[in-house]
């Protein structure tokens, strides 16, 4: 806890509303999505303004006060999660939308705006903000920046990188800059998107608007094989078909859906494909009669026949994870990338993973790409759960690296994934990784024990995660 003076100094900065503190304010913050892995902050401070952000972390620096940025806390590998304790700097009121330049193409944002808030402020002039996480009716342009976050329609549109042109950031020294992209210049831009908040805290950042395609088609195709649909993917793309998104989902995601939102398939359904095709209304067309044609051995095919239904297929995939709260109260979902000629038998060893562990899995991931998030449901209060879990997740990295695959797509390393860094990365990879981070944030005060292994300080963290110390 702070005590009255360190209280007084913060709530000068923010006001008397703008700092949180107590038991259950503790409770609320001490982790994001992950929640297998938890550490309670001090303090919680609720800026408005660049130059609040900028005080704060100026204050935090003067105290030797660790700091952690936050955005909506839905990040999928404990980012948020403040690992030393300190101030979490929430971006909730840093909510505006500040300019709409619609003959630009752009837009100016704060970074605690909600993703989807993006697109509903443009679309009455046919445009929309591209990268579109499913958490995008909560999650933050900040966390989809920190994150560089993919969603359903990277697969042609990308993540969130190309979609921003310019941020203005408070760094690790409390000073603010604002960095664009310069042709004739570094481009620092890119070091800070994907950075996962250890470079600085993003409070504004222009936003690449994308003209809503002229024509979009979306198919929902069951399978009574998970095989039959994962070889439909990689015939999909190998025929050079670039769908706008390629979403595969399992029979216990769809039980789970089915539950909670009374989706309908054929009982023999064992998977399903969610394909979407955009743009020029003849292509768009031609894309969609291929993958019919290249569909393995489906028993059903239903093409959206108005936006209503378009809606209530993407609700299957979009609300999937959330569903899956009905099978189990803890879910970790996982988040590995292969090339996607490898997901048929990916798959088949996630399956055979989970079993060898006793956890339960299932499977709704952004297929077209290869990105595979095998979301694991368990309840974390049976002795040793956690640690199945935890080893299952790590048998199924290995082996995603194995097949020239990556250790993630779009959730970020955080904390969940910091000792798998040299499954993919050498010692002199992570040392330059380090000087990065360290030129940005010599004093590690900034988000500290995330993404770079071996940081002074984290050990007892990392072991207290590991179940190994008490
Ligand atoms: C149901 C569900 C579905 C999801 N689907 C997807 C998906 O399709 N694609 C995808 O990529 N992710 C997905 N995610 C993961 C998550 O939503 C994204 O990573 C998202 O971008 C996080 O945004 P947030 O505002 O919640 O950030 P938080 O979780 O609050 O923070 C995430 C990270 O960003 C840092 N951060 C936050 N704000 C700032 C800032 N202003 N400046 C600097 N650093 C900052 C934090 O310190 C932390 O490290 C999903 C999560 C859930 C729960």
């Amino acid at each position: 806890m702070f005590g009255g003076t360190e209280l007084a100094a913060l709530r000068a900065i923010v006001g008397d509303d703008g700092i949180l503190q107590g038991a259950s304010v503790e409770r609320a913050y001490d982790c994001d999505a992950y929640t297998v892995d938890r550490s309670s902050p001090t303090a919680i401070a609720l800026p408005s303004t660049t130059e609040q952000v900028s005080q704060l972390v100026q204050w935090c620096n003067s105290r030797n006060v660790a700091f952690t940025a936050r955005g909506a806390g839905t990040g999928l590998s404990g980012g948020a999660m403040p690992a030393l304790g300190g101030l979490v700097i929430s971006t909730k009121r840093l909510n505006q939308i500040l300019v709409i330049d619609i003959a630009g193409w752009r837009l100016l944002a704060q970074a605690g705006v909600v993703n989807a808030h993006v697109s509903r402020a443009v679309a009455a002039h046919g445009l929309h903000f591209a990268p579109d996480p499913s958490s995008q009716s909560v999650s933050t342009i900040g966390g989809n920046i920190a994150e560089n976050s993919g969603g359903p329609h990277t697969l042609k549109y990308g993540v969130t990188a190309p979609h921003v042109l310019g941020c203005k950031l408070v760094l690790p020294n409390g000073e603010i800059v604002s960095i664009d992209r310069h042709e004739d210049s570094p481009d620092l831009l890119s070091l800070v998107i994907g950075a996962e908040g250890l470079l600085g805290i993003v409070t504004e950042a222009w936003l690449r608007l994308t003209p809503v395609p002229e024509r979009v088609e979306t198919v929902l195709i069951s399978f009574s094989t998970i095989r039959d649909a994962t070889e439909t993917v990689a015939a999909i793309i190998g025929a050079g078909i670039l769908p706008a998104a390629l979403e595969l989902m399992d029979r216990r995601i769809l039980d789970a859906v089915r539950q909670a939102f009374g989706l309908e398939f054929p009982e023999a359904t064992q998977s399903m494909l969610l394909v979407e095709c955009d743009g020029d209304p003849v292509e768009c067309k031609r894309e969609i009669e291929q993958v019919f044609e290249l569909a393995k051995a489906p028993i059903e095919a239903r093409l959206a026949q108005s936006e209503e239904q378009r809606a209530s297929f993407w609700m299957a995939r979009k609300k999937g994870i959330g569903a899956m709260g009905r099978l189990a109260p803890t879910i970790v979902t996982h988040d590995g990338v292969i090339p996607p000629s490898k997901l048929p038998e990916m798959l088949e060893f996630v399956y055979e993973v989970a079993e060898q562990h006793q956890v339960g899995v299932a499977n709704l991931f952004h297929a077209g790409d290869g990105n595979l998030h095998p979301c694991f449901y368990f309840d974390d209060r049976e002795p040793g759960a956690v640690e199945r879990v935890v080893n299952a997740g790590e048998a199924i990295m290995r082996r995603c690296i194995e097949l020239g695959g990556s250790l993630t797509g779009e959730h970020g390393i955080g904390i969940e994934k910091l000792d798998m860094m040299p499954l993919m990365f050498s010692e002199a990879d992570l040392e330059m990784q380090g000087w990065v981070r360290d030129a940005f944030n010599p004093t590690n005060l900034c988000n500290p024990c995330k993404v770079i292994p071996n940081q002074k300080g984290c050990i007892e963290h990392r072991r207290r995660w590991r179940g190994a110390a008490t």
